[in-house]
């Protein structure tokens, strides 16, 4: 068997289509673009390139990005003075710290302090109880984009036994609940389970999310499964997922590719989520 490609890459294309023209009618509608803050704090090369990325999305989808650049240096106060700015500007709608912050800064801190309604990253305290309460309303962008991937592959998870490898905050525990809010049966595996290749092994949908090169084989995987690979791990300088695509993709049914699967997804559903978010702030601001 060799595998079909769930492709992120072309699905995030048709996304950020939707998404501009959600954005033109917004501008229409309140003569005001969506817009995201995004706030780097240090240097770490990938989080320069991953933000360089979202804000060229941003431009392609016709809305506005603006991105502040802070020395590691800053303190946490300075970094929640600037999210209260941010929460209390009329023209941003969505806020996106990125991770990883410097190790003087406590990132549940930082999220717990954007405005819910800004919270484009749904990685806030009101976001993700509504998701686990099943009323979701800001979804976390990986996971989010992973369900959409799914979707549009006419992949149906009910009833499927699904397996996250992973438990962040971030990818690992909404993917969990997004599959169980659609009638999987949910294992999360992490660095305490026992045999990982038997939960492996029975998964008929396995989404792996450690940040280990390669750490699921083939021999690890059931024939005809549906996998998806959320790692971005550098290997001789090279990107390399957490799958062993070569040997997955001869038992796979399905498969996400590293790059041009997850990572175009993640960066559609933070467009979809700003827009989303910029309707209910501009509706919310014309009724008051
Ligand atoms: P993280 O916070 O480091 O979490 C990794 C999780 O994997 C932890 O729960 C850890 O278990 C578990 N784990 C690590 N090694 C394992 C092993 N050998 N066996 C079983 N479980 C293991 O990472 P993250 O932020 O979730 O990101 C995971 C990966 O996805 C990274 O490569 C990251 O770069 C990538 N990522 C990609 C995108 C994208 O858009 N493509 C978005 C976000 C993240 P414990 O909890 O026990 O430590």
């Amino acid at each position: 068997m060799t595998a079909r490609i769930l492709d992120g890459k072309g699905l995030a294309a048709q996304v950020e289509r939707e998404v501009a023209a959600q954005a033109a009618s917004l501008i229409k509608r309140y003569g005001v673009s969506p817009a995201l803050a995004a706030v780097l704090m240090g240097d770490d090369p990938a989080s320069v390139l991953y933000v360089k990325r979202k804000a060229e999305a941003f431009g392609r989808a016709g809305m506005r990005s603006e991105t502040f650049h802070l020395p590691a240096s800053t303190s946490e106060a300075e970094l929640l003075a600037l999210i209260a700015d941010l929460n209390a500007r009329p023209d941003i709608h969505g806020i996106l710290p990125q991770q990883p912050m410097p190790a003087h800064i406590n990132p549940r801190t930082v999220f717990e302090r954007v405005d819910p309604a800004k919270d484009v990253d749904g990685l806030g305290p009101i976001n993700m109880a509504a998701l686990l309460v099943g009323r979701p309303r800001l979804v976390p962008c990986t996971p989010a984009g992973i369900m959409r991937l799914l979707e549009h592959a006419g992949i149906d998870v009910a009833g499927k036994d699904a397996v996250v490898i992973g438990r962040s905050v971030i990818v690992g525990r909404p993917m969990a609940l997004l599959l169980l809010q659609a009638n999987a049966t949910v294992t999360m595996c992490h660095t305490r389970t026992r045999e990982l290749t038997e939960h492996t092994r029975r998964a008929d949908l396995l989404v792996v999310a450690a940040g280990k090169a390669r750490l699921v084989t083939g021999e690890m995987v059931k024939l005809g499964a549906v996998v998806v690979d959320v790692g971005t791990n550098r290997v001789d300088g090279k990107l390399a997922g957490d799958v062993d695509f070569a040997s997955v993709s001869e038992r796979a049914e399905w498969i996400t590719p590293v790059p041009g699967g997850v990572g175009p997804m993640t960066i559609a559903m933070l467009l979809r989520n700003t827009v989303q978010a910029a309707e209910s702030q501009m509706r919310s601001a014309r009724t008051v």
